[in-house]
């Protein structure tokens, strides 16, 4: 197995001290994929920045240029109160794109079998319009837009597994038929999207499937949305490439939210999703969204790449304190529902 391992320096360079969404998160994943020797057999390959033509595949014109124009500024800019950009962040946010689009273009060009993009700022808050939520450039949406239009293919799934909705992959795609989004993710929490009836409109609909587990969700809650609704959706939309928007925040000992995912269940997640590509013959590609806790982060990404190589995960930080798993019947039956998966 050839796994690519796309990443850049200069992701440090967009960085806000005190800000939860700092340099010091890529630093985590470097520092645990650098020191596992097994990982060495990783493809290394650095990003490049992606293009203007690129980001106007899924952004609009008008917000593209407001982000260039922030590194013209010599202040720290303010896009929400939540997504800072310094005068080097337009150009961080295009290697980020861009470190995406490579890992897409080593799986589709045959080059690896699959790949992970260990990149920042996130992107997977960012609507066509403007960024929110730390995120500047919706990384894994321009990528699955430039998969179809480069490289050819029809469908593409992403599936989105960080604690927060991807309000902005979700908005792109709505109303899109070759894009399956699937989101889970704790409700209610920022950004207060993504009830299970928003399900995709027009010729989208029935293409966007959300999610929203209630606080305190675990191993085994996830593992059951994963085998009810997941697989069973991507099974029947046969995608040809796979994007997992990989958030670490729905670990037990992130500081931004209420899950109770522990490394185990993460990597039972993605053990799911690698098995699921190579049974639909899809190509996947991990890309690095939110999580908060820097120990998750390296720890995570590092079974991640380790999962693609075929190599076992482990967990050196163990599960959740005892706590009591919320009944899902009454949501995932709902889901079944709506989506025709029964
Ligand atoms: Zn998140």
């Amino acid at each position: 197995m050839t796994t690519a391992y796309v990443t850049h320096p200069r992701y440090v360079e967009h960085h806000l001290p005190e800000h939860p969404e700092h340099a010091g998160r890529i630093r985590a994943v470097w520092k645990r994929l650098d020191e596992d020797s097994q990982l060495a057999a990783l493809q290394r390959v650095e990003a490049r920045p992606a293009t203007r033509e690129q980001v106007l595949l899924v952004h609009d014109a008008d917000y593209f240029a407001l982000l260039e124009r922030t590194s013209h500024m010599p202040i720290t800019a303010r896009l929400d109160p939540d997504t800072y950009a310094n005068p080097v962040t337009f150009e961080i946010a295009l290697l980020a794109a861009g470190g995406v689009i490579k890992a897409v273009d080593s799986v589709l060009s045959g080059t690896a079998d699959n790949a992970l993009a260990a990149i920042r700022p996130p992107g997977h808050h960012a609507i066509a319009g403007r960024g929110m939520g730390f995120c500047l450039f919706n990384n894994a949406a321009v990528a699955a837009r430039y998969a179809q239009q480069a490289h050819g293919i029809e469908r593409v799934a992403i599936v989105d597994y960080d604690v927060h909705h991807g309000n902005g992959t979700n908005d792109i795609f709505y109303d899109d038929p070759s894009v399956l989004f699937i989101s889970l993710h704790q409700y209610p929490l920022y950004p207060m999207q993504g009830l299970a009836d928003e399900t995709g409109a027009g010729a989208g609909k029935g293409a966007t499937i959300n999610l929203p587990l209630p606080a305190g969700s675990g191993d085994a809650a996830y593992a059951r949305a994963f085998s009810e609704v997941v697989e069973p959706a991507l099974a029947r939309f046969q995608p040809e490439l796979l994007i997992v928007s990989a958030g670490h925040d729905a670990h037990w000992m992130d500081p931004l939210a209420g899950m109770n995912l522990s490394l185990t269940g993460f990597a039972d997640l993605n053990a799911r999703l690698n098995r699921m590509a190579v049974e639909l013959g899809s190509r996947i590609v991990y890309v690095m969204e939110g999580g908060y806790n820097l120990d998750v982060l390296g720890y995570g990404w590092r079974n991640i790449a380790r999962q693609l190589l075929g190599l076992a995960p482990d967990d050196p930080l163990g599960p959740a304190p005892a706590s009591h798993e919320p009944d899902l019947s009454a949501l995932l039956n709902r889901l079944s529902d709506l989506h025709h998966l029964r």
